[in-house]
């Protein structure tokens, strides 16, 4: 498996303690390079500023360019900009577009993240950008066009890509914490998306401390039937660690049981998958799990090293619930 990085990628410095870290890379490299993965340096392509546009406004594109110059400057209370920022956020860029011409499954080690990141910056109703620049995934989406998916499994709601494939017939499908316990706020089964892209946001909100054993229903029971039903060209997986039961900034007791049973029904959709990182800050839950995913694509092993967790009967109750409205919302435009 080809995991796409370069030093570049760990030029987006805080000025202060962070989560969002370049020391996050040297983690995803060790478990890459332990389970036998090519690391391959992306080139800057030419047509970068052309493929951001694709998703964000000229206006704050520019403003992300004079943040960058500026050196280490503050986007919000949440997000920062230093002066290698843009370079690795272009390089991202130029890194999935690169992989998406080839066609080929692999894994894009970039930093900074970019599901949050909307049109113009903020998204929806976030009260920040939530560390990311440009929503790589997105663009990632809108250059293949016809048949794209992106499969969101970051603990948070990707509330940027969602904002930027709303109207479009490109499939966003994203589980995530509940938006009532977690950053953003959105990503709520009855939002499905407006105009010819009505039906292609499907949302899957999990309560908290959901476990293994609830993961696999909804793998089984909405992510499997709708990607199958949508026939995807390529999966783009916005990789976020951060769903783990360890991870620092969330609250599900997820394994990477659950991060590997999907990953694998989406590889056994015959289809190109590109992994592209987002969030995660347990940096050893980064290691293992990048050395998991490697073994898993590489060589068909199913090793999470980690045994499965059992959701408690009140996060139960509550995930009925939310599967209720899910199969009902969702159900309107896909046989489940
Ligand atoms: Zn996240």
């Amino acid at each position: 498996m080809l995991v796409y990085f370069s030093p570049v990628f760990k030029n987006h410095v805080p000025p202060y303690r962070h989560p969002e870290a370049p020391d996050r890379l040297d983690h995803l490299l060790q478990g890459a390079q332990a389970a036998g993965a090519v690391v391959k340096e992306p080139k800057l392509r030419e047509d970068t500023r052309r493929l951001i546009e694709l998703a964000h406004e000229k206006s704050y594109i520019e403003l992300v360019k004079r943040l960058c110059q500026s050196g280490h400057a503050s986007i919000d209370g949440d997000t920062y900009i230093s002066q290698g920022t843009c370079d690795a956020a272009t390089l991202a860029v130029s890194a999935i577009a690169d992989v998406l011409d080839r066609r080929e499954t692999a894994l894009v080690a970039a930093r900074p993240p970019g599901h949050h990141a909307g049109f113009a910056g903020r998204a929806l109703t976030a009260p920040t950008q939530g560390f990311c620049i440009f929503n790589t995934a997105a663009i990632g989406a809108l250059y293949i066009g016809d048949g794209a998916a992106v499969l969101d499994v970051d603990v948070h709601h990707g509330n940027g890509t969602q904002e930027i494939l709303y109207d479009k017939d490109l499939l966003y499908v994203s589980t995530h914490q509940h938006p009532y316990t977690l950053y953003p706020g959105t990503g709520f089964p009855e939002e499905v998306g407006v105009g010819k892209g009505e039906g292609y946001n499907v949302n899957i909100p999990l309560p908290p401390q959901t476990g293994d054993d609830l993961y696999v229903k909804v793998v089984d029971e909405v992510i499997v039937p709708v990607l199958r039903q949508y026939g995807p060209r390529v999966v783009i997986i916005s990789l976020g660690w951060d769903a783990h039961r360890e991870d620092p900034l969330a609250d599900m007791n997820l394994t990477l049981k659950s991060y590997l049973y999907v990953f694998d029904a989406v590889l056994k959709l015959q289809t190109p998958v590109v992994f592209l990182l987002e969030g995660g800050y347990n940096r050893d839950v980064i290691k293992r799990g990048t050395y998991a995913l490697v073994r898993l694509v590489e060589h068909g092993e199913f090793a999470p090293g980690e045994s499965q967790t059992e959701t408690d009967l009140h996060a139960r109750r509550k995930f009925e619930e939310v599967m209720r409205e899910v199969k009902t919302h969702v159900g309107r435009y896909w046989r489940l």
